[in-house]
């Protein structure tokens, strides 16, 4: 129980945050989760005025509010690891707040009657119904640390909340949290990431490329993909395959455009899409050198601001046509396609650095090999899609705030878990236990 336990303060509440906080209570401490979006339900409204309006909450939106940058996806739970009873095992708290039973693969939607911003509305109220405090539209733009050691935040309003044990779960897409980080001296540490385009093509395409059959029978699921390449040595990939899914507006602020896809749980959109991204490279990032290990969030920035510039300087994905893109030029017309803030005609390379647009580009054609070698017939449509910036999360007590200080510890991912829900959500416990067991300054 963690009514009168030590309070610990956690910054931000998606998977990372929530199971922080499910942890600490299981370990006896109070955990008061402060995030600056909404709850679920709340959300969703700002998530439509994206869709309609183009207009971007920059505190609530696709990557920000409760639940996270994945709450209305179909929750795939990624792991690359065979030990699945310890991946079950994982969603204990679900399990025992929903009375449910759910059966994981590597790779599977949270479906049926189950779906992921239910489960967030439970996790919350058992944080509340144990003692804890869970407060939206609360985001924090100063940590209070004195000789050294955390006192508390400060939120937008000014309002003070204190605990000497901080966890910082603010996910990929808080530049703002960075930026704090790196201006309060404490160290910060870049991560590699990819950035590239979403490719999106109608679902029957891919289903007929896997199965090799030209109808996909009622038996078989929307067929899926995953492709790995080297161009000109550096890895590119699909990422993020989303088969009957949606390309959604990802961005966190206004003036950006970012996109990012999702299925729902049954997956009968009638279009297929991912990310193909090319690895970054330190080189692709001198011309930021001076902002030290914030050049890749400056280098992110500039490439979404310059697919928003291409968009019309709205939500419209700046968009090509496949065969298009690989040739370099305009596309007459652009196909129907499920990214609904709609989609410009536009020149997709310029947005990036030419080497990375040539990886996208020479991997789009293995792609449109892969399906049948249909390059030059079917069309696609290309997104951006965010490259990602990982600094996942810190457990901090006294003398945080020096950069050598190994009281802030930056969380390290598992090896055998891929990027997601469930690497989030484990780093998140790992994070509490971290937490806990660090003395506290008398
Ligand atoms: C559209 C979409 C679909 C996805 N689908 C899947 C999927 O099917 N399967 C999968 O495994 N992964 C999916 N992902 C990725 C997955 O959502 C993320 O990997 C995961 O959410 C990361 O969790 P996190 O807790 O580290 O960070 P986040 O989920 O980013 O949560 C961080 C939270 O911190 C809050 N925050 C940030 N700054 C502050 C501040 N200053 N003050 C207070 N609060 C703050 C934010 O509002 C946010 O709620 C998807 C992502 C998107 C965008």
């Amino acid at each position: 129980m963690s009514r009168n336990g030590e309070r610990v303060l956690i910054i931000g509440s998606g998977p990372a945050g929530l199971f922080a906080a499910l942890r600490l209570i299981e370990l006896g401490k109070k955990p008061i989760v402060l995030e600056r979006g909404k709850d679920v339900r709340l959300r969703r409204r700002d998530i439509a005025l994206i869709h309609k309006q183009h207009l971007v909450d920059p505190d609530s939106n696709y990557c920000f509010g409760e639940g996270g940058a994945g709450t209305y996806s179909d929750g795939k739970l990624y792991t690359r690891s065979d030990k699945r009873a310890t991946f079950a095992g994982f969603w204990k708290y679900l399990l025992a707040s929903v009375h449910r039973k759910i059966f994981s693969s590597k790779r599977t939607p949270i479906s049926g009657r189950i779906n992921l911003p239910r489960i967030i509305a439970a996790i919350r109220a058992c944080i509340r119904s144990s003692g804890g405090e869970v407060h939206f539209e609360t985001r924090v733009t100063e940590f209070l640390l004195h000789d050294g050691a955390v006192q508390g935040v400060l939120d937008q309003h000014g309002n003070r909340h204190e605990a000497r044990q901080l966890i910082l779960a603010t996910g990929h897409s808080a530049r703002d949290i960075f930026e704090l980080l790196h201006h309060k001296g404490i160290a910060i540490e870049a991560k590699p990431f990819a950035l590239g385009v979403r490719a999106e093509h109608p679902q029957s395409l891919i289903d007929e490329a896997q199965y090799r059959c030209s109808q996909r029978p009622d038996y078989l699921p929307p067929a899926s993909y995953a492709l790995v390449d080297q161009v000109a040595g550096r890895g590119v990939y699909s990422f993020c395959m989303c088969p009957g899914g949606i390309i959604a507006p990802c961005a966190t602020k206004p003036g950006e455009v970012v996109t990012n896809g999702w299925s729902p749980s049954k997956r009968n959109n009638p279009f297929a899409n991912a990310g193909i991204v090319v690895a970054v490279e330190m080189t692709d990032l001198e011309p930021y050198a001076k902002y030290g290990p914030l050049a890749g969030v400056h280098f992110q920035r500039h490439v979404e601001q310059s697919a928003w510039r291409l968009g019309g300087e709205r939500q419209s994905a700046p968009a090509q046509r496949m065969i298009d893109f690989t040739e370099n030029k305009l596309s007459q017309s652009l196909p129907a396609c499920s990214y609904q803030p709609e989609s410009h005609r536009s020149y997709c390379r310029t947005c990036c650095p030419p080497r990375l647009a040539t990886g996208c580009r020479k991997h789009s054609k293995h792609l449109a090999r892969r399906c049948g070698g249909t390059i030059r017939t079917k069309p696609f449509s290309l997104r951006r899609n965010r490259g990602r910036v990982r600094l996942s999360g810190y457990a901090g007590s006294r003398n945080a705030g020096t950069p050598s200080n190994q009281r802030v510890v930056p969380l390290r991912r598992r090896r055998w878990l891929c990027w997601g829900i469930v690497s989030a959500a484990m780093d998140g416990e790992r994070c509490a236990e971290r937490a806990a067991s660090l003395p506290l300054p008398t």
